[in-house]
């Protein structure tokens, strides 16, 4: 079979730890063979972004907004163990934070679903996408510890000077503050990536804040969502057959326990990340849910929802077998390939994208499959793959698809 060409690169960002090893694995055996892959790549492992001060992140964010498509290995977010580890030069920023707030995008994530992996929760029939709005909240907090009494206050100085000033608390002995921002551009860019997507989809949209107690800060996303669907979005929703609708979150988490799934949560930024674990595990497993970052001018990140997999990556440094599931980063990688092959109008390469995704589900519904999914598997007997053989047999299956 001839390589497909491409005419556009893709933004490569390489990570760390065990995603890096499944990263050169995944492009080895999956995607060279097939694929004549251009690529702009960028080292967003750890050591590099010490190296460069952490420039490379930014480099990465700013090409994406070049070219439009990137995809994203998993990487390390330091803490103070990490320091240690990796001699760093200070503790950097969390690269998708870096690179979200560049981009002031929305993440959408949804689980892959494949049968024999049932979700713990009976009633879900189909997959539910988490939309995370990508920028503020308690992500760009500023925090204060309260060293003893005292009146801590929020102000605002206009440009001209005038203050406007209300009292957070009269602490009488120690405690803790936090400021947190959004700002209504960035609101109005989550609904409308939200709409836009939903409708992309033709699936229903909920959202929830805690609206009831945060009158201000959550009133506003409430007020903004509702004002851009009526005014942009509600006659294409009603010729789509799909709906919007608004709740308060526990009323949201309530509902979404008893649903069929097959909708589109859009959630803040803190509901948005533990709400995608949940709904992840949910479904079977971190390593079977992808991610996408949605900016409003229409560029993509590619990702797994899942981390690093520090566990299995030590096991790996000492020569032992690992068994990573290298699923959503495969999906990473066809929903980025599948969105260039989109746009730059190269069908065999939207083509090859759905073909390496039904290899995998294949592969799995056959029996063949890492230790995570053989843990929580209905398929009796299931062959338990380490990590280079499990990509191997997807490998066969693609072989097959193509043959
Ligand atoms: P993690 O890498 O998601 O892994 C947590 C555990 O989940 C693993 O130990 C493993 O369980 C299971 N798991 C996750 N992905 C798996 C896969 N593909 N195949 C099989 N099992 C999988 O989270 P973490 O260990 O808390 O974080 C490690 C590093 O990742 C941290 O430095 C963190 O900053 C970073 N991180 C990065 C991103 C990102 O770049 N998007 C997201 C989250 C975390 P068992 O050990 O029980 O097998
Ligand atoms: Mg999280």
């Amino acid at each position: 079979m001839e390589k497909i060409k491409m005419t556009t690169p893709l933004v490569e960002m390489d990570g760390d730890e065990m995603t890096r090893i499944l990263w050169k694995m995944i492009k080895e055996e999956l995607l060279l063979p097939f694929v004549d892959l251009k690529t702009e790549y960028y080292d967003l492992g750890l050591s590099y972004r010490n190296e460069t001060d952490d420039q490379v992140t930014i480099d990465s964010a700013n090409a994406t907004k070049k070219y439009g498509v990137a995809v994203k290995c998993a990487t390390i977010t330091p803490n103070a163990a990490r320091m240690d580890e990796y001699d760093l030069k200070e503790m950097w920023k969390s690269p998708n934070g870096t690179i979200r707030a560049i981009l002031d995008g929305t993440v959408f994530r949804t689980p892959i679903k494949v049968k024999g992996i049932e979700p713990c929760v009976k009633n879900w029939e189909s997959p539910i996408t988490i939309a995370r709005h990508a920028y503020g909240d308690v992500y760009k907090n500023v925090e204060m510890k309260i060293p003893g009494a005292g009146t801590a206050e929020l102000v605002f100085t206009a440009k001209d000077g005038t203050q406007t000033k209300e009292t957070i608390f009269e602490f009488e002995s120690c405690g803790i503050i936090q400021g947190q921002h959004n700002v209504e551009a960035s609101i109005e860019s989550f609904a409308r990536s939200c709409f836009t997507y939903a409708l992309d989809q033709k699936q229903e949209l909920w959202f929830a804040t805690k609206d009831t107690i945060s009158k201000k800060y959550d009133h506003t996303f409430k007020d903004i969502f509702q004002e851009i669907f009526d005014s942009e979005y509600k006659e294409k929703f009603e010729a789509a057959s799909i709906t919007y609708f608004y709740t308060l979150i526990d009323d949201a988490v309530a509902r979404v326990m008893k649903s069929k799934g097959g909708f589109i949560w859009a959630c803040k930024n803190y509901d948005g990340d533990v709400m995608s674990d949940m709904i992840s595990s949910a479904f079977g497993s971190l390593a079977m849910m992808t991610s996408v970052l949605v900016s409003p001018e229409g560029y993509y990140e590619y990702e797994a929802a899942h981390g690093t997999v520090q566990r299995h990556y030590y096991k790996h440094l000492n020569g032992e077998e690992t068994s990573t599931n290298s699923v959503a980063t495969i999906f990473a990688w066809t929903g980025a390939l599948r969105k260039r092959g989109e746009i730059d109008g190269i069908k065999e390469l939207a083509a090859f994208a759905g073909h390496l995704e039904k290899a995998c589900v294949d592969t799995i519904e056959a029996g063949k499959m890492t230790k995570d999914l053989a843990l929580i598997t209905d398929i009796a007997q299931p062959t338990v793959l380490n990590s280079e053989d499990f990509i191997k047999e997807i490998r066969k299956e693609l072989e097959k698809i193509y043959a």
